[in-house]
């Protein structure tokens, strides 16, 4: 394929267009990341992740590399629904895993994690 030709144009290096782009990396494919900011966004959004997003970070080993721990996700025994408090324990497969990460943090370690087999422009628009 021609240098100037690439298999996937991803649009927007958001935690959506990132995960994206580690996914085919993973299949072998190297796709470019078009961000239209100049630099990653430090602005305050999501706090974390909550669900089954848990349990698929950690089959793709970043999980633990997120963490920087070697302990695999654990559902929560509770958790807030509608301002209730929701008992878990006991549940059985329980759902519910969560991981606080400030969104910022979580783009900048999705970038890095296939940083090798991902190409990302900052200041492009598709
Ligand atoms: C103020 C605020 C607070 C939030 N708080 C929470 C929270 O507490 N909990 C929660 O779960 N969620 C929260 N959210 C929602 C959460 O941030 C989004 O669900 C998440 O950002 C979606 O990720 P994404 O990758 O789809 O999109 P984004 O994170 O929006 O990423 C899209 C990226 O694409 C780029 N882009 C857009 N158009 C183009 C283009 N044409 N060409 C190139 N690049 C482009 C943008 O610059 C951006 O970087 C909040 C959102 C905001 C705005």
């Amino acid at each position: 394929m021609p240098e100037t030709q690439v298999p996937v144009v991803i649009s927007g290096a958001g935690p959506n267009g990132l995960m994206v782009a580690c996914e085919l990396a993973l299949a072998g494919v190297r796709p470019m990341v078009l961000e239209r900011l100049p630099a990653p966004s430090d602005e305050p959004k999501a706090n974390g992740m909550v669900g089954q997003v848990i349990r698929m970070l950690d089959m793709r080993g970043l999980y633990r590399r997120f963490t920087g721990s070697d302990d695999p996700p654990h559902p929560a025994y509770q958790w807030i629904f509608s301002g209730m408090s929701v008992p878990l324990f006991g549940v059985r497969d329980n759902p519910m895993y969560a991981l606080m990460m400030a969104q910022p943090n979580l783009s900048g370690c999705l970038t890095s994690a296939h940083a090798n087999s991902v190409s990302t422009s900052a200041g492009a628009t598709s």
